[in-house]
């Protein structure tokens, strides 16, 4: 638990993610992120979609503070959306709220929500709502719930490790959802802390919306839970075409190919972009061994050093905390 709150910390940390954002994949996040342009990573999606995976582009960033940014994202994300077009490839879009100026002011979110939104829909692309932490929650979801009231093209995220999640799904049950167990570090007054109970959950939840009928991403790299959802399908006659497995761009590789030749929906989460710092740390949060993902020649001199100094602004963080 220790150590996933470190590396939650370390995901918030603004002065590290500038600092990886100038050193960029040259610390070696290359290996989960598609590239660091829009071409890099159509051409990945290209290479995906040739084994049926088709793929969900996330323009990496988040928590922005200024206007500039949130506008820059939101043409980034525009510019994705004319290369799916363009380019034909099977993959659509995924967002975060914060991203796009949910923290300077909704209203100001809103209309770049929309516009992204409006945008996409006349290519026929789906928009996925990435769920934050939970301060985000009600905000993004209020948004999700305004624009599904003109565009059929919107989703969102369950995060199986909130006790509010089934309240949720019931009021999105009839939208097309992904369900997480939920990668965020959230209080014991508003979330189960126990993997047991966020797994019991995070089986319900699917249970619940596969059973409704509409169209649900199943989003883990837990072989357990894939397991289950393949026999609770079969059993209840769920045909293939109204749920998908997603999983992160480069993690267990083999058993994305292996369940998309099964025959199964694939969907794989390809991020892209320099801002990959936070979205990396919370990978690690999850699972201190993605760590392995990276190249051993990315321990260099330098990588130490930046891990260092992460270190040290941890154990400093702690301290002062301490002292308030
Ligand atoms: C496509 C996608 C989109 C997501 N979107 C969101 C979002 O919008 N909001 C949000 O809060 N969270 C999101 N998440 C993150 C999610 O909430 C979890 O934090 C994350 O997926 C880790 O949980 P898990 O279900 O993969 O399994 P875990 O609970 O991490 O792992 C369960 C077990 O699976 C095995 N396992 C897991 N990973 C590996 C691996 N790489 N190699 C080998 N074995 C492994 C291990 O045996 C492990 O004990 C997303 C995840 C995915 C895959």
């Amino acid at each position: 638990m220790l150590l996933r709150d470190f590396f939650i910390q370390l995901s918030e940390n603004e002065l590290l993610n500038s600092t990886a954002k100038k050193y960029g994949p040259k610390l070696g996040a290359q290996s989960v992120i598609a590239g660091t342009t829009i071409e890099e990573t159509i051409a990945s999606i290209k290479e995906l979609n040739t084994h049926n995976i088709s793929c969900t582009i996330d323009n990496l960033g988040e928590f922005v503070s200024s206007e500039i940014e949130a506008t820059q994202a939101k043409e980034q994300i525009l510019a994705v959306i004319e290369a799916i077009h363009e380019n034909a490839v099977d993959a659509h879009i995924s967002l975060k709220p914060s991203h796009l100026g949910l923290d300077i002011d909704v209203d100001f979110c809103y209309d770049n929500l929309y516009e992204i939104v409006e945008k996409a829909a006349a290519y026929d692309i789906f928009v996925n709502f990435d769920m934050e932490n939970y301060d985000r929650l009600q905000t993004s979801f209020d948004m999700v719930e305004e624009l599904a009231k003109t565009f059929d093209n919107v989703g969102t995220v369950i995060q199986a490790y909130f006790y509010r999640a089934k309240d949720d799904i019931e009021k999105f049950k009839n939208q097309r959802l992904r369900i997480v167990k939920g990668a965020y570090k959230e209080p014991v007054e508003i979330a189960f802390q126990d993997k047991l109970d966020i797994d019991l959950n995070f089986i319900e939840l699917i249970e619940y919306h596969l059973l409704n009928g509409k169209f649900t991403s199943i989003a883990t790299h837990d072989h357990n839970v894939i397991a289950h959802v393949k026999r609770f399908v079969a059993d209840n006659n769920i045909p293939n075409d109204k749920f998908e497995f997603q999983m992160l761009y480069g993690f267990r590789t083999d058993m994305q190919k292996a369940l998309a030749k099964e025959g199964y929906n694939f969907c794989v989460y390809v991020p892209f972009g320099e801002d990959w710092y936070g979205y990396f740390m919370r990978r690690l949060a999850e699972r201190p061994q993605n760590i392995n993902l990276v190249t051993k020649k990315v321990f260099t001199k330098k990588t130490n050093t930046v891990l260092a100094v992460a270190a040290g602004a941890f154990v400093l963080g702690r301290l002062t905390k301490r002292n308030k």
